[in-house]
């Protein structure tokens, strides 16, 4: 079971405005509900900004109340909205967003969302002395100092959800399946998918499996009487990537079928996991920003909620644990 910081609530950032940017995830609007409601329940003024840093840049600013998140907890997606906002690199806009909510007397910025959103914040109250702190928001998992992120655990249950049914056709055809999952340059969703899942076989970007080892898999279960199997494929840094290795496995005489799972794996109900999780770190964002605490994200280490300077979190990788991965090989054979 999660547990929360041991904080002591102070006076501190008594407006404090909210905004998800970046990629959507699962539990989004579970996080955002618990930064209102914890927020309010603490004497706090709570303001939604709509459409991420572009929204905040047009003054969409609007004050939170108990019931503005009544019955979201369940829901995908944001209500917040999200977007990528290219203006938001530059300095002078970022003073400019500082400026737009301390002229609503607002004194603090919650940012849900990834590594980039994290990096605008960290920027602005760089310059601006402008206190902001994250909340890991992306399916991806990928960022370090924090062993999970809002997200991830409704994207593997989507994934894993697929190759079930997926399974099904690949055995009654006695066919090949590539299934391609999300997670950009990190095999998170692929291994943890392809664990749960039961895949034959595994392909993530942190390795690189030649076609050759790929086919000598593949030809190991047949010789134990497989006649279908299931490779998850992680995308990689562009889509489409499991298209090419059929390509490549169709010349070495073992043509698959290919599923794309895309988008599917962004949307749809957060599981109870990830409800949980955002509703901890909603509280604990909001917690730490009333004791003066910020230019941090809230994470979890060792099922403790815990603070990490962003200048720890940006711009860096975190890696795939090589032992679970080892795991899902000895699994698969
Ligand atoms: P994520 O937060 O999911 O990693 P992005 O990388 O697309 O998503 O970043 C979301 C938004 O955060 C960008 O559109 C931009 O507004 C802001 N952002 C990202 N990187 C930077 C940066 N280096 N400097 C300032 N703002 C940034």
């Amino acid at each position: 079971m999660l547990s929360l910081p041991k904080l002591q609530v102070t006076r501190e950032h008594r407006a404090i405005a909210v905004l998800t940017s970046g990629g959507d995830a699962p539990g989004m609007n579970a996080a955002i509900r618990s930064v209102v409601r914890y927020g309010l329940s603490h004497g706090c003024q709570v303001y939604g900004v709509t459409k991420g840093y572009s929204g905040l840049l047009e003054g969409q600013i609007f004050p939170m109340e108990l019931s503005s998140v009544a019955n979201i907890i369940q829901r995908g997606g944001t209500i917040l909205k999200t977007d990528r906002c290219e203006a938001f690199y530059r300095k002078s806009v970022r003073k400019e967003a500082a400026n737009i909510l301390r002229r609503k007397s607002i004194n603090a910025l919650v940012v849900i969302g990834g590594d980039g959103s994290f990096t605008g914040a960290h920027l602005m109250e760089k310059e601006t002395r402008f206190p902001t702190i994250g909340i890991p928001g992306t399916i991806d998992n990928d960022i370090i100092g924090t062993e999970d992120t809002i997200g991830f655990d409704t994207a593997v249950n989507t994934a894993v959800e697929a190759i079930d049914k997926i399974r099904d056709t690949a055995s009654s055809h006695d066919r090949l399946f590539l299934v391609e999952v999300m997670g950009r340059s990190s095999g998170f969703i692929a291994v943890h998918t392809g664990i749960g899942g039961g895949a034959e076989t595994i392909i993530v970007p942190e390795e690189k499996e030649s076609i050759q080892s790929i086919c000598k898999q593949i030809e190991r279960g047949v010789e134990r009487g497989k006649t279908s199997s299931i490779i998850v494929v992680a995308e990689g840094k562009t889509e489409g990537r499991s298209t090419k290795l059929a390509h490549a496995l169709e010349k070495k005489g073992y043509p698959p079928k290919v599923c794309i799972l895309g988008h599917t794996q962004r949307g749809g109900d957060p599981s109870g996991h990830d409800r949980l999780l955002a509703s901890v770190l909603g509280a604990s964002a909001v917690a730490y920003l009333m004791n003066g605490k910020s230019n941090c994200m809230v994470g979890v280490q060792k099922n403790q909620v815990v603070r990490v300077p962003f200048n720890q979190v940006i711009g860096k990788k975190k890696t795939l644990d090589k032992d679970i991965l080892a795991l899902a090989r000895v699994l698969a054979t």
